[in-house]
């Protein structure tokens, strides 16, 4: 088996090469200008080994046999596939921008391809391999761990990530569209005791936000969120506001219970008392997670000045709720 995962990291190595003077060349003249387009540093390219693949049939495929591996072995990488009628193989990534993905010692273990034009899937990743697990990693740790800071923003997509540490801020990550989950909150916990989510302002990425939260918090970390205006996502924002504009956004992080309180306030008409009373219920049961009284009477203050619900009243409904946990 060890001698089966040395092959595969092999495999992946030549693969990344292979992808990334693929971009060099004349066929990856396209990917370059979508690069430029997205205003990516050429020296960033270079660091993080964005590549392209060839849209080719099998160029991966041919290119892995050349160095002398079996097909058995070429299969395991998840990179080729065997056709549907059993004769022949295929590239999985074909005509795309690609990300390596690395572990937390820089190897690679698996790839993005991001679609060029218009088109679906927009992102392709590897499946899951030996080498490689969705639930674990994260992308662009190994690079976000050199800053040795504790504290980690957190986003969803290879681009939020890779413009975040072009604008200066390395201590950056990706969860790449996968639920955050136990694993990755394992993986992170190594190198980091707070998190800043930024996750993207559209509803899907708003729940996702929601749902990494009690991750978070239950693996013990100091969780902030923040979010850039707009439905936007944080590459599109330091594209069009910069550096300095984003750190401020960074400043701004709330505590995630505000965070929460706010995404439920969203959902209430507080010109109207029965929502203020449900507004007021339901900010109580968030309250009530909360270990510590301290936090809950800073939280309890702002929810009762927002509702007009007096904070006695809040603060009854809340002990209700803890005492039936206990
Ligand atoms: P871009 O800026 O390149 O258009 P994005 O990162 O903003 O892409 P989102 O739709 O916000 O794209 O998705 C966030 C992340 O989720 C992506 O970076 C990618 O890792 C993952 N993802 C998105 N679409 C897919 C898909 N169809 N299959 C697998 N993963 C996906
Ligand atoms: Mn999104
Ligand atoms: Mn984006
Ligand atoms: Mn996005």
């Amino acid at each position: 088996a060890e001698q089966l995962k040395k092959r595969l990291f092999e495999m992946h190595t030549l693969a990344g090469r292979f992808f990334y003077e693929a971009l060099q060349e004349e066929e990856g003249a396209e990917a370059r200008a979508y690069l430029q387009k997205r205003q990516m540093d050429p020296r960033m390219a270079r660091k993080f080994g964005i590549g392209y693949s060839p849209d080719s049939y099998d160029a991966l495929f041919r290119h892995l046999q050349e160095k002398g591996f079996k097909v058995s072995e070429i299969l395991k990488t998840g990179l080729v596939l065997e056709n549907k009628d059993g004769k022949g193989y295929h590239d999985r990534f074909r005509g795309r921008l690609m990300f390596p993905i690395f572990d937390v010692q820089g190897r690679v273990v698996g790839f993005g391809g991001r679609i060029l034009a218009k088109g679906e899937p927009k992102y392709l990743n590897s499946p899951e391999t030996i080498l490689f697990s969705k639930s674990r990693n994260l992308y662009g740790l190994n690079f976000a761990k050199q800053t040795r800071k504790r504290e980690l923003i957190l986003v969803e997509g290879y681009m939020d990530m890779l413009s975040i540490y072009q604008a200066g801020f390395h201590n950056v990550v990706a969860s790449l569209g996968t639920a955050f989950n136990q694993e990755h909150a394992r993986t992170l916990k190594r190198f980091a005791d707070d998190v800043i989510l930024l996750y993207d302002s559209d509803e899907a990425g708003t729940n996702a936000a929601l749902r990494a939260i009690p991750v978070l918090v239950k693996n013990g970390f100091h969780v902030k969120v923040t979010q850039v205006p707009d439905g936007k996502d944080p590459d599109e924002f330091i594209k069009a506001k910069g550096a300095a504009e984003f750190s401020k956004l960074l400043v701004n992080a709330v505590h995630y219970i505000s965070f929460e309180i706010a995404c439920i306030q969203r959902k209430y008409n507080l010109k109207n008392p029965e929502h203020r009373v449900r507004f007021a219920t339901e900010a109580a049961e968030i309250l009530a997670k909360l270990d510590s009284e301290i936090e809950r009477n800073v939280y309890l203050g702002e929810v009762s000045r927002v509702t007009g619900v007096e904070e006695e009243a809040i603060r009854s409904e809340i002990r209700k709720l803890v005492q039936k946990e206990d």
